[in-house]
């Protein structure tokens, strides 16, 4: 049923961004199948798939020392959901946020509350680029995640202190030295978040990982904070190395 609501805003499927009714699946049933995510073996690390169930570490985390482990990401960069992906980070899709929480959830909801995380905390935009964009998609995502499980989500412990440049000409040392002084940890934010919560383990949610350079930068801060552990979870995951 077509409701006034859907005519002004009509919600749309992630993966072909056709419209959609309120009484309609969110994602078209042909497009479900188009998505193909990650069952098989899977990094320890960040949750990219990797060759075989003897290969603990992909090639990148297998290399690098990490702050942060137990990764999980929905699918492959690539395909449809890139194309997704893509739209709902440049091209105003927010509301495609809950149909990844929702996915998320209904792979990895058990793996999710056997961490027993405390916060969930989104990778942070700068706050001029999120003022431009009208939204940081990291963030959409978290708040979607933390309403289907149940964990509260802090969008200020987390901060960008400045713009980074373009980093593909850098290499790794130069990459996360960078990183490690474009954010930072609010300290007001976090000792008001500790009376209240606890602050041990930490859900870190971004849309694609990439290197791994913004997880480890983040994740690095938030254990000299005093996080025990650090879990990334992602939307899409750049593959490329399967170890
Ligand atoms: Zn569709
Ligand atoms: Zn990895």
């Amino acid at each position: 049923m077509k409701t006034v609501f859907d005519l002004l805003y009509p919600p749309r499927c992630p993966v072909c961004d056709g419209v959609r009714f309120s009484d309609e699946p969110v994602c078209c049933p042909p497009c479900r199948e188009k998505l193909r995510f990650i069952d098989g073996p899977a990094c320890l690390c960040c949750g990219r798939p990797v060759g075989s169930e003897d290969t603990e570490y992909c090639y990148d985390c297998a290399k690098r020392k990490r702050s942060y482990s137990g990764g999980l990401s929905l699918g492959v960069y690539e395909g449809a959901l890139k194309d997704s992906v893509l739209r709902f980070k440049f091209s105003g899709r927010e509301e495609y946020a809950g149909f990844y929480a929702d996915c998320f959830t209904e792979r990895y909801g058990k793996r999710l509350m056997r961490f027993h995380p405390d916060v969930i905390l989104p990778v942070p935009m700068h706050v001029r680029k999120e003022r431009k964009r009208g939204y940081n998609q990291a963030a959409s995502f978290a708040r979607e995640l933390s309403e289907r499980i149940g964990i509260p989500v802090s969008e200020d412990i987390l901060f960008r202190t400045r713009y980074t440049s373009p980093q593909k000409e850098l290499n790794d040392v130069a990459r996360l030295q960078n990183l490690l002084k474009a954010f930072a940890v609010k300290e007001e934010a976090l000792e008001a978040w500790k009376k209240d919560h606890p602050f041990q383990r930490v859900i870190l949610a971004d849309d694609i990982y990439t290197t791994g350079s913004t997880m480890e930068a983040c994740a690095s801060l938030l254990k000299r904070a005093g996080a025990e552990a650090v879990m990334p979870v992602t939307i899409a995951v750049a593959g490329g190395y399967s170890g």
